[in-house]
């Protein structure tokens, strides 16, 4: 039976690349060969990399904009670090807006490079919203945010207007909307929530920003030596970067991200428009910053629980539980998962709510 899967990451990936990849791993290119047996500097291999690096540029809409893209390693829990001591100058200080658990992961890493200004948070509602009424010290070296908040279901809607640099964690919302992706100065993403299989993280930078801290950063940590060597310092994640491309691929064939960011705000409408229309279920961020990527809801009887669990599963939905530290349910809508999916588990929605309101027929 096909699965519907809403799984947070590592996720859902379009079914040709699942194909293209496994085809590749037999016999990549028609060279007898496999993909994971070539060498990472064959003529096949890193014309992949160029490929993947020119198409994130070209889907973002960077091109020529003095961005570089790179394929790192060590997840996006490892720019977490690497922006601080690549940007934060000595005796400086940055700036952090505070929207959730990877926010605060990324807040505790740069603690340990200088003064970690925390312009404002939703800790204390469980970050059910996004604040937006504050204001980035001018001295910061830069301002650090998290578009899409893959736990708490919330996404920034608008990024502030600053003069200081604009670093922004996309893990989760990287390539399902158009934004201006020139008004920020380094874009990171751990692939495999949107973009790819997990082992591969994307860096956008813009390079003018780089070489200003004052710091003498260990190699592997250095954007700049990254660049020179054109993601390939060390060996890179050959696989993930080929599979990541395979989605890239899917996506320009698709129109790119204007196409998808329709499709994503269909899938989001219809599972909004029934959490909240539905009496037996409630949502868990505020509305107006409700996430197109993770809607988080909860059902208003806990013990309607064990029903619903056997029914969407029998249903073929895979991955719907939510994180513990919200609870209830998470249904992530990447850009892979097809609108049918989100129409099955609404259906099932709606089913659970007959199934209640005939047994309390019954009782009365
Ligand atoms: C998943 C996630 C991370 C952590 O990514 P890793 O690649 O596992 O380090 C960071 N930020 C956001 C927004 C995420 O969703």
């Amino acid at each position: 039976m096909k699965k519907h899967n809403y799984s947070a990451g590592p996720c859902i990936l379009p079914k040709e690349v699942f194909e293209k990849s496994a085809q590749a791993i037999l016999n990549f290119n028609n060279s007898d060969l496999s993909i994971l047996e070539i060498s990472h500097r064959s003529k096949d291999f890193v014309a992949v990399m160029d490929e993947a690096r020119v198409l994130v540029l070209e889907l973002l809409g960077l091109e020529g904009k003095g961005y570089q893209a790179l394929f790192l390693q060590g997840g996006a829990s490892l720019e977490f670090l690497m922006v601080p001591y690549n940007l934060m100058k000595v005796d400086g200080k940055a700036a952090y807006l505070d929207t959730g658990t990877w926010a605060n992961n990324a807040i505790k890493e740069a603690k340990h490079f200088g003064e970690t200004v925390v312009v404002a948070s939703s800790k204390e509602q469980n970050y059910n919203f996004i604040p937006k009424d504050y204001s980035i010290p001018t001295d910061a070296s830069y301002f650090h945010c998290t578009s899409n908040n893959t736990i708490f279901g919330t996404q920034m809607k608008s990024f502030p207007e600053t003069n200081v640099p604009v670093v922004c964690d996309m893990s989760s919302d990287i390539f399902s909307r158009t934004l201006d992706f020139s008004k920020f100065d380094l874009i990171y993403a751990g692939a495999q929530k949107n973009m790819g299989p997990a082992g591969t993280t994307l860096v956008v930078v813009k390079e003018e920003i780089l070489g200003k801290s004052g710091r003498t950063i260990p190699s592997m940590l250095d954007y700049e030596k990254h660049i020179k060597a054109e993601s390939m310092y060390n060996t890179p994640a050959v696989f993930p970067v080929y599979a990541s491309l395979l989605t890239l691929q899917w996506l320009k064939n698709l129109g790119g991200i204007p196409a998808i960011e329709k499709i994503n705000e269909a899938k989001a409408n219809l599972l909004y428009t029934e959490i909240d229309r539905n009496p037996l279920f409630k949502g868990t961020a505020a509305v107006e910053d409700r996430s197109n990527m993770n809607a988080t809801f909860l059902l208003e009887n806990p013990e309607h629980q064990e029903t619903f669990d056997k029914m969407w599963k029998e249903a073929g939905i895979s991955g719907l539980a939510g994180h513990r530290s919200v609870g209830g349910y998470r249904a992530s809508m990447y850009n892979a998962l097809p609108l049918e999916s989100v129409q099955v588990l609404v259906d099932v929605m709606q089913k659970l709510e007959e199934v209640f309101s005939v047994q309390s027929q019954l009782a009365e």
